[in-house]
């Protein structure tokens, strides 16, 4: 009787142990410099506070290794044109002037990684310092809220070919069905914006936010920019990932917080 107990464990612990050895998962994270700007007034960000007060904004593009699905990139920066203009590009919109150290192409070069390599380009929304080289990609599934494609297609000059594959996601979506990366919907900012939760066995939980929020001082004051599509639906989101950071003890990265940027691991260096 006891050799048959044993015999029952040691097949329902061998089982556990193949399934999690099975289990996909996300072994590498690389945080890419995709292009920083200087802003002449911070309070596009935050109506009425820091009034013509300048700041400087990062870009990052983050590459993520899965060990089963290969390369998928988490948003693709600004355009890599930029990095030829010595003086950047003005935008006038939002009175930034964008800068490019390196090409993201050069970027991915420096460690291995070809386009055709990264097999998906999950893109948080459609704003040009986030899709500005999606085109890079032509064979990777391109990774989007419905509601964030529709939006796109009706602007008369697209972010992005019409032609592109993609894959059009409603919802939150566990991408993988392996609990490694789940796209999270955080309307607000455009229609469809989207976010990014990494689970990564030694770092933990990062949730990768997109522009949900982009300064540390505006998360704590839970400040919506006056530019954004929807501030009722931007309050629900950051809400939303509030609830996420405390369910899952993930930490915030926000992607346009230079200091917090700045003092990342950036590529060639790694999360895991
Ligand atoms: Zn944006």
């Amino acid at each position: 009787m006891q050799r048959l107990v044993w015999s029952i464990v040691l097949t329902v612990a061998q089982f556990v142990f193949v399934q999690n050895a099975d289990a996909g998962k996300v072994d590498r994270l690389y945080v890419i410099d995709c292009g920083w700007a200087h802003a002449a007034d911070q309070s596009l960000w935050s109506p009425g506070v820091n009034v013509g007060v300048p700041i400087d904004v990062s870009d990052n593009c983050y590459l993520i290794h899965h060990s089963d699905e290969g390369y998928l990139l988490w948003d693709t920066g600004i355009t890599d044109r930029v990095a030829a203009l010595p003086d950047g590009q003005f935008v006038q919109a939002t009175r930034q002037t964008w800068h490019r150290a390196q090409t993201l192409m050069a970027e991915l070069a420096a460690l291995s990684v070809h386009t055709r390599d990264v097999r998906y380009v999950a893109i948080s929304h459609i704003h040009p310092d986030h899709v500005g080289n999606v085109e890079e990609f032509p064979d990777a599934t391109l990774v989007i809220q419905k509601a964030e494609w529709d939006y796109a297609m009706t602007l008369p000059q697209k972010p992005f070919s019409p032609e592109h594959k993609a894959q059009l996601v409603e919802g939150d979506r566990d991408l993988f069905a392996d609990g490694s990366l789940t796209l999270l919907t955080t309307p607000g900012h455009t229609p469809g914006h989207q976010s990014l939760l990494v689970h990564l066995d030694k770092t933990g939980n990062v949730v990768l936010s997109g522009d949900v929020v982009h300064f540390e001082t505006n998360w704590d004051a839970r400040r919506v920019p006056g530019f954004n599509f929807d501030k009722a639906q931007s309050s629900a989101s950051m809400e939303k990932i509030a609830r996420v950071l405390n369910e899952k003890h993930a930490q915030l990265w926000i992607n346009h917080d230079k200091p917090s940027s700045d003092a990342r691991n950036h590529a060639p260096e790694f999360y895991e």
